[in-house]
């Protein structure tokens, strides 16, 4: 069994390649929730969601996050009535925020609630979140403390950041199955997706435990989610401009160090090779950029292959 550490998009993509190349019983995908918030009163998990939408086939890749084919009709009733639309939801997407907060309020877990969601749209490999506790990544910023989604969506990442904190991780545990899949004998290797280390991984490894359970895992490789010296999409590069890093997949290898045996870093990269290995990584050169379906299988085989050997 692999078990995939993943953000949203890069991990989704990622993911959707080991879903590919594996069977269900195979795979578990660990998501992060640290970017899970309350929104209009419902519960909403966008890591989970463009996971879970992506390894179902109704993802709009274009975006990043939400549904393929999607209607506005609900966000253009709520500009109408005044009410707050910084954050958009589509009609199908909300569907699934509705339904996931009346499971969460009638007692399930966050673990039972995605495993039905996942289920009803076809997903066949397990998909867990990383915790059925809160964990809320907060942002500290020039414009001062920032709730994830407020940085992230409502201010487009754009104030510098200073910091950023993983409240209640401490309190937090995985989930049931993310802990008995971390001790599970068939656990072959683990699979660190070209996630966001510092908004997407680091709320993972936060958890008590976690972080050294993977360390102590002797097959664990991370693919970089920077490519030359860029993020392929979101922040991550400028965050680590800003968190006093030279953003590049050099950075990404100290970043793991200590945790991963592996990273893939891209073939335009290939020169920081020697660098990274200098660590003690080993630094796999793979075309680590996901343009569609077959790249992403491509990009999975080739970690699975780098893990096993
Ligand atoms: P988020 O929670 O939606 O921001 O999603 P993630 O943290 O999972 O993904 C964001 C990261 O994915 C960014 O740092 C991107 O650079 C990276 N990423 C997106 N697409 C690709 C790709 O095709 N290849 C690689 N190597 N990284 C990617």
């Amino acid at each position: 069994m692999i078990l995939a550490l993943a953000g949203g998009v890069g991990g989704a993509k990622l993911a959707a390649g080991l879903a590919r190349a594996l069977s269900p019983g195979e795979l578990t995908v660990v998501v992060n929730t640290g970017d899970d918030f309350d929104h209009l009163g419902l519960h909403v998990s966008p890591d989970l969601d463009t996971v879970m939408y992506t390894l179902a086939g109704v993802a709009n890749p274009q975006a990043g996050w939400g549904r393929e084919g999607e209607t506005w009709n609900f966000m253009q009733s709520m500009a109408t009535l005044g009410g707050p639309t910084w954050f958009q939801l589509g009609d199908k997407d909300l569907a699934t925020h509705i339904e996931r907060t009346r499971c969460l309020r009638s007692g399930e877990s966050l673990t039972s609630v995605t495993r039905a969601l996942c289920g009803r749209l076809g997903v066949r490999h397990a998909v867990l979140p990383m915790s059925d506790d809160p964990v809320r990544t907060v942002v500290h910023t020039e414009k001062g403390e920032l709730d994830f989604q407020h940085y992230f969506v409502r201010e487009r990442c754009k104030p510098r950041v200073s910091r950023i904190e993983y409240h209640k991780a401490s309190a937090a545990r995985p989930s049931p199955q993310f802990a008995a899949a971390l001790a599970d004998p068939a656990l072959e290797g683990i699979v660190i997706c070209p996630s966001n280390p510092y908004l997407s991984i680091a709320p993972i490894l936060a958890i008590p435990g976690v972080r050294d359970v993977v360390a102590r895992c002797p097959r664990v490789l991370a693919v970089s989610p920077i490519i030359a010296g860029k993020a392929v999409k979101g922040p991550a590069a400028k965050l680590m401009q800003e968190l006093g890093a030279q953003p590049g997949a050099l950075e990404i290898a100290r970043w793991y160090r200590g945790i991963v045996r592996t990273l893939v870093i891209d073939r335009s990269d290939a020169a920081l090779a020697p660098q990274i290995e200098a660590l003690g990584i080993v630094a796999a050169v793979e075309d680590a950029l996901m343009r569609d379906d077959a790249g992403r299988e491509r990009l999975a085989r080739a970690c699975l292959a780098r893990l096993v050997r």
